[in-house]
């Protein structure tokens, strides 16, 4: 249900994992082997993940706006540190490089290539994003977590 989230939060930059099989116990050994916070639209699980010390952040909200606030809203109740770097792919999570317009002219449609100068490309997956209107509308929503 939250994989959308998890894909925004990847172009915000945040280093989002998906987990989307196995049970509580897995998810929370996990989250401590690779220091990650939970965040859960489940209710239980993030009160039971709280109170025995693990990082949890309850997320609530019809949309992946309100949800976005509402991890804002969680991590500054619980003195939760959200740590944000460059964006990242949104399908994999690999490092996006910057790349010149004319090593991927072949790659996107004429009418993008003649509106945008900046493309980036992912370093795993190789999936390409340009500044667009997709791209625009990610970004406000990013600033939601940054203007707390
Ligand atoms: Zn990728």
């Amino acid at each position: 249900m939250l994989g959308s989230l998890a894909r925004k939060l990847r172009a915000f930059g945040f280093d989002a994992a998906y987990y989307s099989s196995g049970d509580d116990a897995g998810l929370l050994e996990r989250s401590v082997r690779e220091g990650r916070i939970i965040l859960t639209a489940d209710r239980t699980l993030a009160t039971r993940s709280g109170m025995k010390g693990f990082r949890a952040i309850l997320v609530t909200g019809n949309s992946d706006r309100e949800r976005v606030r509402s991890i804002a809203v969680g991590a500054e109740a619980g003195g939760i540190e959200l740590v944000r770097g460059d964006p990242l792919c949104s399908l994999c999570g690999g490092d996006l490089r910057l790349v010149r317009k004319d090593e991927v002219s072949a790659e996107v449609p004429p009418a993008v290539g003649r509106r945008h100068r900046l493309f980036f490309k992912c370093g795993s997956c190789g999936q390409l994003y340009w500044h667009g209107s997709h791209w625009k509308k990610l970004m406000s929503v990013a600033r939601r977590l940054d203007d707390r």
